[in-house]
């Protein structure tokens, strides 16, 4: 064994094999798998292993056409070929006309991938799949390109080929420990010696916290049981001259595929019950879970009704083997967060559809920093410190009892809520807030007319519409109160700290107290990482003189881990999270001066405290770090204070707001008051796939900078040109709104893709951000949006088309 490795993938299974060859696939050869037992011992051995290009957004889908590529090719190797039925088709039931909305958004986002799904009435799914009934069936998404494939062929197909590149596989070795040496590099121990490396992977499926807990990590990973069967011959399918295409249903939560003349169903009961939590045996290898198909009883009903022939077909046998989930149903695919030179692909509930694609991505991440699709969806870090084991497992359950039945627009589940809260949680459910939950912080969404109202769910507009339009409305023209918590905050300090943000930023920062700006990192080749506010903080009695760092809910983790690893070693600079400690009260609208003013001894003017201004002070009796600073379009202050006191200060301002009419709003009167403004969303409109000047941010660069992270490579991209444009759309259709990945097109072809769509309700227009073609990015450029099936006119807009002189936010 060798004593020393690049990188260590710990696992053999379908995650492990597909980062080995993956890593070579990127040029590295000195690379290790180690496996406890033989290849594919875990799950991924008995594994129904269906491979379909269905996703919720455009990574998964990209990701999981790479697996239907890679497979292919291997299932073509003249050397080697393996077994992969390729292409026999898939249909997604649906039964009622909101699931059918669904999938024609989904067919529209997919058709950016150059994926060709096609949605089918009932009688079309009877003529391509025979055996089933139409009764209750409105239709389904077909997938042209559905199959499934022999894991254990596949594993093995993939270790040979990184053999052959200088990859070495071990197995039988078991790892015991990890040890972390001082400068980052691992330690790997097994029971047949030692590997220092300079990467450790964590690839270890169910047992991934076996490994995590050797590193001091809890991953939010939990397993479920999962059943199928397989069916003797049918005489149906031995008759019928064809394979029968795949079939997943969201009615009954049941999957089936043909198995030699047979049939393989799998369920997703609603009695599910998860595996492994109070320790896994040791001895689980090659190991099944105990048959119980009295638990499937509920769902097994549902298929013999939709496949009559199914009811006289003899079991041949019955597979129950444990399945990982994480709490949102994407695996954990990159960087562990808060660990230098540590890696998991982890948590894949679909591992042999996805594992050849994230195998790649976690690869092209682990080689270049950064792989070629936005991979936040999967980043580790897009989870924070709340998600224990409880978490963790009610989410899995939810997960797995709704496995296809998809999320609407909106729609937020229940379970494992609330997890994190503030005072003011108690006060927003009691004026009827609906919230909805951003990285386990319950946000308010909207305020409802009735406790239990409750919006349908749909892509169309729902029941919240004239709902938002009043909140907007009071915002325009009065003034609003709206909490925003979880908002992602640093306090950077130290003699290096502005020598340090001014590297991170690709723009200038202001590097004058008591002033406030915007600002985008960028990642090594020019593409916008991360978005965030600077405020320098005046000295006060509260402290020195210090930067403030705002960016996104979700991205503490994020943030951290990119500040962290490009502080110098000879630098100063300290970086404090206040992430948890404090909460945003925001005040917009005309009269936000006067509510401000009366809550507080200083001087609001807008001489003394211009747009883009900063100071400390008290709101009532709370200390407060307040900003002028506006995402709405109106007046503004965001007033940041102390947990502890956030009930007080919400308290003096909503006193001194009756005053003034002062209303609640929501995120989704914020969302709509953004577009208009032409303000952009992190990891919805600002994505690592695309530079600054794609993105439309050109006034938050500097090229003539000394340096900046990003500055070599976004030099080349400049003079290069863009490949894609951020624009801003009006949407020609009063009942949806255009839904992030559906597809712009003309004369037939895609030539963009939605980011955001809501309606502007100060303007009346239905907008859309999207990145299109730059010859089509002109304003009033027009084309069609595949809006749910439907060819809908849309013009190229400017950005931000309320208010386009300010004259509002600097009144
Ligand atoms: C019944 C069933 C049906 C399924 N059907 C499908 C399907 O149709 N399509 C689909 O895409 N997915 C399906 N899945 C899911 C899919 O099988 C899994 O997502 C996939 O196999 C997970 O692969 P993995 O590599 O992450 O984990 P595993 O296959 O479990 O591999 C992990 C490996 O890590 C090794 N390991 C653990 N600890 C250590 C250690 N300390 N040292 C060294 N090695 C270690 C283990 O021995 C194991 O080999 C199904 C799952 C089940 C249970």
């Amino acid at each position: 064994m060798k004593k020393h490795a690049r990188v260590v993938v710990i696992g053999g299974g379908i995650a492990g094999c597909s980062t080995l060859y993956h890593l070579t696939q990127e040029g590295w050869s000195d690379v290790v798998l180690v496996e406890r037992n033989d290849l594919t011992s875990g799950t991924t051995w008995h594994s129904a292993a269906q491979v379909t290009n269905f996703g919720m957004n455009q990574t998964m889908v990209g990701l999981k056409t790479h697996s239907i590529n890679l497979y292919k090719e291997l299932a073509n190797d003249p050397a080697h070929p393996i077994n992969y039925n390729h292409a026999d088709g898939g249909i997604r039931l649906a039964n009622t006309e909101q699931q059918m909305q669904g999938y024609r958004h989904f067919a529209s986002m997919a058709r950016g991938m150059g994926v060709d799904f096609e949605v089918i009435d009932a009688k079309e799914c009877k003529r391509r799949h025979p055996l089933i009934s139409t009764d209750n069936l409105a239709g389904g998404l077909w997938d042209p390109l559905d199959g499934d494939i022999d894991p254990y062929q596949l594993c093995h197909s993939l270790t040979r080929r990184a053999r052959q590149a200088g990859a070495e596989v071990y197995t039988d070795t078991p790892v015991t420990a990890l040890e972390q040496y001082k400068d980052g590099t691992w330690k790997v121990i097994t029971e047949h010696g030692d590997i220092d490396c300079n990467i450790i992977v964590n690839a270890c499926g169910y047992r991934v916290n076996e490994v995590g807990a050797m590193m001091g990590v809890h991953h939010p990973v939990a397993s479920m049981e999962h059943q199928y069967f397989l069916t003797e011959d049918i005489p149906e399918i031995v008759d019928a001259g064809h394979r029968m295409p795949l079939l997943r249903c969201p009615i009954s939560d049941y999957y089936c595929r043909q198995d030699k003349n047979g049939l393989l169903i799998g369920f997703y009961e609603q009695n599910c019950k998860t595996w492994g939590m109070d320790g896994i045996d040791p001895n689980f290898v090659n190991a099944l879970c105990p048959d119980d198909l009295e638990r499937v009883a509920d769902v097994l009903d549902g298929a013999f009704e939709r496949m009559p022939a199914l009811m006289n077909a003899g079991i041949r046998s019955i597979i129950n083997g444990p399945i990982t989930y994480t709490i949102d149903g994407a695996p954990l695919v990159g960087k562990i967060p808060g660990k230098e030179n540590a890696f998991c692909i982890i948590g894949l509930r679909a591992g042999l559809g996805e594992g050849g694609g994230h195998g790649w991505l976690l690869a092209q991440q682990i080689v270049h920093g950064e792989a070629c699709y936005d991979t936040w969806c999967i980043d580790p870090r897009r989870f924070t410190s709340h998600t224990n084991v409880e978490m963790t497992s009610l989410k899995a359950i939810e997960d797995y009892q709704n496995e296809f039945r998809f999320h609407f627009p909106h729609e937020h589940r229940p379970a494992a809520r609330p997890a994190k809260t503030t005072s003011l949680t108690a006060v927003m459910a009691s004026e009827k807030a609906s919230f909805t939950v951003i990285n386990g912080w319950e946000r308010v969404e909207y305020f409802k007319p009735s406790k239990d109202f409750q919006p349908s769910l749909s892509f169309h507009f729902d029941e919240t519409f004239d709902i938002v339009a009043r909140e907007v409305s009071n915002v325009r023209d009065n003034v609003g109160l709206c909490e925003v918590n979880g908002f992602n905050r640093f306090e950077i300090t130290g003699l290096d700290s502005e020598r340090f943000i001014d590297r991170l930023f690709c723009g200038n920062i202001t590097h004058k107290p008591g002033r406030v700006g915007l600002g985008y990192l960028l990642n090594d080749f020019g593409m916008v990482k991360s978005e965030a506010t600077i405020a320098n903080i005046p000295a006060s009695d509260r402290g020195p003189n210090r930067m403030w760092y705002g960016s996104a809910a979700a991205s503490e983790f994020h943030d951290m881990d990119w500040l962290s690893q490009h502080i110098n070693p000879d630098e100063n600079v300290k970086i404090k999270s206040l992430t948890n400690d404090q909460t945003t009260l925001i005040v917009a609208g005309p009269k936000a001066r006067e509510v401000i003013s009366a809550c507080s001894r200083e001087d609001w003017s807008k001489e003394a405290f211009p747009w883009l201004s900063v100071r400390e002070c008290f709101i009532g009796f709370s200390a407060a770090t307040v900003m002028s600073v506006s995402f709405s379009g109106e007046l503004a202050y965001e007033v940041h204070v102390p947990n502890s006191s956030l009930y007080a200060a919400y308290l003096s301002l909503s006193e001194v707001g009756k005053e003034y009419g002062m209303k609640l709003f929501g995120s989704r009167a914020v969302e709509s008051m953004r577009m208009e403004k032409g303000f952009l969303a992190w990891k919805s409109d600002l994505l690592t796939e695309f530079d600054p000047f794609e993105t439309g941010l050109d006034r938050f660069v500097n090229l003539n900078k000394d340096n900046f992270i990003g500055k070599a490579d976004l030099e080349k991209r400049f003079k290069h040109g863009p490949n894609q444009k951020l624009v801003c759309l009006s949407i020609d259709c009063n009942h949806a709104p255009a839904h992030a990945g559906a597809s712009l097109m003309e004369d037939g072809k895609v030539i963009g893709t939605i980011t955001s769509g809501e309606w502007g309700h100060r303007v009346n227009v239905n907008l859309a951000y999207a990145f299109v073609n730059p010859d089509k990015s002109e304003i009033g450029n027009k084309m069609m949006l595949d809006l749910l099936g439907e060819m809908i006119p849309s013009e190229v807009i400017p950005l931000g088309p309320y208010d386009n002189s300010y004259s509002r936010i600097l009144a």
